[in-house]
């Protein structure tokens, strides 16, 4: 017997978010999930929020990070592993569901990984398009993996970026980097140290993957004016930028809850202040007020950045074939009797 349409959910493959990508327009979707996040980030005080329960291990970490505004749920499961890599794995795969409050039904489960990179990438060129030095041209790319082509591509759609710097301990990836952008209107360098990467940018992008308390941008590295968008270090004990840099700069953060926790500033003191940045796009707080300020977005990446895109996901898909009816959901023709609908399956 089939299922009636109430036990059906949309379900987005990788292979549909690929050809959903295709069909909006990678720059496109990129401007248009950042508009989502924006609008979301206007209304943060309408959500439920809550640092993302973390389940951590030798090699890595499992993430939920659950949100919702009242009329929609939403959770993404994401994970982090660094040595995944030299094992063919992805570090970092992802899937998500939105689901309506009223009834607790799910309306949307999708794959998260591809949606992960764009809407990490949004959200990155959104706050550099607000806190990065007027007139920014250059980005040094530091970790040229999986998010580096979307962090790129973005800043160009996005923050107005026309040349990027890129540099990676290993020389393949900015090699796959540089033959990726290829193309893309992006005038691409290909550095060999981190100090080449970041002469003349004035972004500084990390996205490294290393769980460590590393160092890719030391104090003497970065000079005033700069805006920092430091991606990788999003988990205890995973850093990226030197204490000294985050003394010198402003700090923007996500959720400051979930940042002291996971962020660079993990290695600050409790209280050093932060800014929020949802603050800066209301007008609540200051962004940059001046040529000399060094601004720092210390990124992990907040639940409500992955309720955005799936609901961006879920506008997007409306009317198309982008996804497959999933029979998700049991539907018993008597709500109470869900023992009798086991015989549906011998009828069949
Ligand atoms: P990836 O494993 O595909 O790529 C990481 C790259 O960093 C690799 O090419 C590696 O060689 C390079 N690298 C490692 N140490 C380096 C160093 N010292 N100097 C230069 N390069 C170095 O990982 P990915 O999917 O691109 O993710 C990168 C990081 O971003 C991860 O730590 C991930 O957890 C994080 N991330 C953050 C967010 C967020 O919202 N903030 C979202 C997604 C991923």
């Amino acid at each position: 017997m089939q299922p009636s349409d109430k036990a059906l959910v949309p379900f987005v493959s990788v292979d549909h978010m690929m050809q959903l990508i295709h069909h909006v327009g990678l720059s496109d979707m990129l401007r248009g999930l950042a508009g989502y996040i924006a609008d979301d980030f206007a209304r943060w005080e309408s959500f439920d929020k809550t640092p993302r329960v973390a389940s951590h291990s030798a090699e890595g970490v499992i993430e939920l990070m659950p949100t919702s505004d009242g009329e929609t749920y939403g959770f993404k499961y994401v994970n982090g592993h660094p040595k995944n890599m030299s094992e063919g794995l992805q570090t970092v795969t992802a899937f998500g569901l939105l689901a309506d409050v009223g009834t607790g039904y799910p309306v949307l489960l999708t794959e998260m990984t591809m949606l992960t990179a764009l809407r990490t990438a949004a959200t990155s060129a959104l706050v550099a398009k607000t806190l990065a030095p007027k007139g920014a041209t250059t980005m040094a790319m530091i970790g040229n993996g999986a998010q580096s082509e979307f962090q790129s591509l973005a800043m160009q759609a996005i923050a107005g970026i026309t040349h990027v710097r890129l540099y990676d301990i290993d020389p393949a990836a900015t090699a796959k980097c540089a033959a990726n952008l290829a193309g893309t209107g992006l005038h691409v360098t290909a550095c060999t140290t981190a100090e080449a990467a970041i002469e003349g940018a004035q972004i500084l992008t990390t996205c490294t993957a290393d769980k460590a308390y590393a160092t890719i941008l030391t104090d003497n590295m970065v000079g005033a004016g700069v805006h920092i968008n430091a991606i990788g270090g999003d988990c205890p004990g995973k850093t990226e930028v030197a204490p000294a840099i985050l003394r010198r700069g402003d700090i923007f953060v996500e959720y400051p809850p979930q940042t002291r926790i996971e962020g660079d500033i993990q290695q600050l003191a409790p209280d050093h202040p932060v800014t929020e940045f949802w603050q800066v796009l209301t007008g609540a707080a200051a962004g940059r007020t001046s040529d000399k300020q060094i601004t720092i977005f210390d990124s992990v990446g907040f639940a409500i950045e992955d309720f955005s895109a799936l609901r961006y996901v879920r506008d997007q898909i409306e009317g198309t074939a982008f996804y497959h009816p999933l029979d998700l959901l049991a539907d018993p023709n008597d709500p109470r009797d869900l023992f009798g609908m086991l015989g549906r399956a011998k009828e069949a």
